[in-house]
């Protein structure tokens, strides 16, 4: 299919006019100057004409799709069979698909449905964006996400964890590093909770697989520790302590050396978090995330969809986040795309509209590199060179 554009996001930044996408199968065979490409392409070619702009489409490397992103998704889960569950994970699938997200990084399901989901969109049984799944979390007894059945106490149990994740499929290993505000009865966010070798052994167990380890860590000892271990990326990484932040420039200046991304999981809601966290203490934490940018930490987009007031639908409203603190439009949507397939491990199969790349396309009305939230005029979504039809009536 020849897939034509007004604007191709081909770099970062950089779009290329009147460009045209050659698709065949899953994957982007050409992209380049409507006329060059339609010559090559030839007449018989089914056409998609469209005079907006064509980008790769959106990742989320962060989302749990066993949550509802209600109130209380702890206890909507709790009251779920894993039959209704799945059902309801189909579901947001879809809904991040309509959104633009054609890939997304699950880090903690129950019962490997993330996993399950996953295979099932791979093998076209149902629609959705590639689904990169870590199945159970490693978490401490009783500590954060305890209920999604992962505690592990020494170096044989966490091992052992590992193990099955990646017998069940996980393309990555998710480790709660401290606490977190979903789990009620847990740690405090600000608190670690594993060993410095029960996380390094998690990390060779899953390295010695080729797998990378996201570490959730809020407090500022938990983000050290996870440095020290090796993990590959940390997620939230709020610089917590006590009361107050802590934010350390040495460790930071090793996130860097290691290569290490950050994803903030900043919740679509973001306007909201100075009512919950304080007017003083939010726009500390927003100041955190810019020093981080600032300072070179190659930061990734995530949204931690489905915990409490993060919807699926919500990846283009936290990207505002990232223009509110005053970073270009190219690099937020290099956050959302190139970056953050790179620390999923899937440069080269996604994040770029180039030849060899899965077709995981995103076509939008407007210009996102004026205006982030053009990136919210969807016009037709592609993942993996499969044209997902919404059900609306904008088409
Ligand atoms: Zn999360």
């Amino acid at each position: 299919m020849l897939i034509t554009g007004g604007r191709v996001l081909v770099d970062s930044g950089t779009y290329l006019e009147n460009g045209a996408v050659l698709i065949e199968g899953e994957s982007i065979v050409a992209v380049g100057p409507r006329e060059e490409i339609e010559r090559r392409a030839g007449a018989d070619v089914p056409r998609f004409e469209f005079g907006g702009t064509v980008l790769p489409g959106l990742i989320d490397a962060h989302v749990h799709l066993v949550f509802d992103g209600g109130p209380d998704p702890v206890s909507t889960l709790r009251n779920a069979t894993d039959h209704d569950l799945f059902e309801d994970m189909r579901r947001r699938g879809e809904q991040l698909l309509d959104s633009g997200v054609t890939t997304v990084r699950d880090l903690g399901d129950r019962g490997g449905l993330a996993l399950r989901l996953a295979a099932d969109i791979a093998e076209r049984r149902t629609p959705g964006p590639r689904v990169v799944a870590a199945g159970t979390p490693a978490t401490t007894v009783g500590g954060h996400c305890h209920f999604l059945g992962g505690e592990v106490s020494g170096q044989a149990e966490i091992r052992e964890l590992v193990r099955r994740n990646l017998a069940a499929g996980a393309g990555v290993i998710k480790a709660m590093a401290t606490g977190g505000g979903l789990t009620k009865d847990g740690p405090k966010s600000h608190q670690s909770q594993f060993s410095a070798e029960e996380l390094a052994a998690l990390v060779e167990e899953a390295h010695a697989a080729g797998v990378p380890v996201a570490a959730h860590a809020h407090g500022a000892d938990g983000i050290a520790a996870a440095v020290d271990a090796g993990v590959d990326t940390i997620e939230h990484c709020t610089w917590m302590a006590g009361d107050g932040l802590d934010f350390r420039p040495e460790v930071v200046e090793r996130i860097i050396t290691k290569g290490i991304a950050v994803c903030p999981a900043v919740s679509p809601h973001w306007r909201m978090l100075p009512r919950f966290f304080g007017e003083e203490r939010a726009h500390a934490m927003f100041g955190l995330v810019r020093r981080m940018a600032d300072a070179g930490v190659r930061l990734i987009a995530g949204t931690d969809a489905g915990v409490q007031r993060a919807g699926f639908d919500g990846l283009v409203p936290a990207l505002g986040f990232y223009a509110h603190l005053g970073l270009p439009n190219a690099t937020v949507i290099d956050m959302a795309t190139s970056r953050a397939a790179a620390a999923l491990g899937l440069a080269g199969i996604t994040g770029k509209v180039a030849p060899g790349h899965r077709a995981d396309l995103l076509l939008v009305h407007g210009d996102p590199l004026a205006d982030l939230s053009a990136l919210s005029g969807v016009h037709a979504v592609f993942a993996s060179g499969l044209r997902h039809e919404p059900d609306s009536t904008e088409q």
